[in-house]
């Protein structure tokens, strides 16, 4: 009984994916003939792939410099108001002698500017929901780091995001009549958020605090957060009030087991896991210092969302292409899609 209810649920999905993808606009871009406009498609996620890893993008480099510029472009592109948020940020100095550099003149503490790209697709007064991921590579000067899934799943899932929401918005635009205020998320204003500089410039996380007292680590999540506004009744971004942070990364291995880490709300855990289906996730007894903590530490409510099961290829040479599933990512954008589509 329920395997048939099942697959006719299947195909009656597809006839709508295929009704929506004749009649919509030919402006938007789902390259996957066989799913609609308003799903992740697997084609753009690769493509997001291929650039992230074309080179190493270490915070502060001609390189991210550029990815940045040209991730900009294309949530422009879909719509967004797009800003990148310049910020200055103190890193260790791998020029000097005692960090792995030959200079024995250089400061072991140096400035740089780090960019965040800050996307806004404006929905109700109301409410706002941030989402957000690292779009840095580690730096190593010994071999390649590309950091496909640390760093580049969760930004091609962002990316492949923020034109799914665009295509959602510009159709349910034309039915807005018959609908509705519905409590949704995805009626909320909706923030993107491509962080700088999550990675330690040193080997290991905590060696910037251990070896010369400075958090050289979140930097970007750390900017971005500074930014919010604190009331007495809460925290708001460009005066909208901030009700969630979703924080992603390291989702797209192709054995992706994803996490909902330590301190994420129970409530928002719970309707994310109720779309589930062929996604791997699953509430972790785990604690894992990434991006979410400066929003943590200011009391919001968060998800964070990471695959601490894969570690092998973690931070080396083989982070690449060929252990990710751009299908994984699809499905799990997918699954966020419906989340976004529950009422809160
Ligand atoms: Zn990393």
């Amino acid at each position: 009984m329920s395997k048939s209810s099942g697959s006719w649920l299947i195909s009656f999905c597809i006839a709508v994916a295929f009704t929506v993808s004749a009649n919509a606009a030919p402006f938007e871009v789902n390259s996957d003939s066989s799913k609609a406009l308003d799903q992740f498609s697997v084609t753009n996620i690769a493509q997001a792939m291929q650039r992230f890893t074309h080179a190493p993008h270490p915070m502060a480099s001609s390189e991210q410099k550029k990815l940045a510029s040209e991730i900009k472009a294309g949530l422009v592109k879909q719509g967004w108001d797009t800003q990148i948020q310049k910020f200055k940020t103190k890193i260790p100095n791998l020029a000097h002698d005692k960090l792995g550099g030959k200079d024995k003149n250089a400061v072991p503490v140096k400035e740089v500017e780090g960019e965040n790209i800050i996307a806004v697709s404006k929905g109700s007064d109301r409410c706002m929901l941030l989402i957000g991921g690292h779009y840095d590579t580690k730096i190593y000067k010994d071999f390649k780091f590309v950091g496909a899934n640390d760093g580049g799943s969760s930004t091609a899932a962002m990316q492949e995001l923020g034109r799914v929401i665009s295509q959602i918005r510009k159709q349910e635009a034309s039915m807005k009549a018959v609908m509705p205020e519905t409590g949704r998320f995805l009626d909320c204003s909706i923030g993107l958020a491509f962080f700088d500089g999550e990675e330690a410039t040193l080997p290991e996380w905590s060696d910037g605090d251990r070896l010369l007292g400075i958090q050289d680590n979140i930097h970007g999540s750390r900017a971005f957060a500074a930014t919010l506004e604190r009331k007495f009744d809460g925290i708001s971004y460009q005066g909208l009030p901030v009700k969630a942070v979703l924080v992603l990364d390291m989702i797209g291995h192709k054995n992706q087991n994803l996490f909902i880490t330590n301190g994420s709300h129970p409530l928002l855990a719970q309707k994310l896991l109720a779309q589930k289906t062929t996604t791997k996730i699953a509430l972790a007894n785990v604690s894992i210092e990434d991006d979410h903590l400066p929003f943590a530490q200011m009391g919001l409510p968060f998800l964070h969302i990471i695959d601490w099961t894969n570690l092998s290829e973690w931070h080396t040479s083989k982070d690449n292409l060929d252990i990710i599933s751009n299908k994984n990512i699809a499905d799990f954008g997918d699954m966020l899609v419906r989340f976004l589509k529950q009422r809160r």
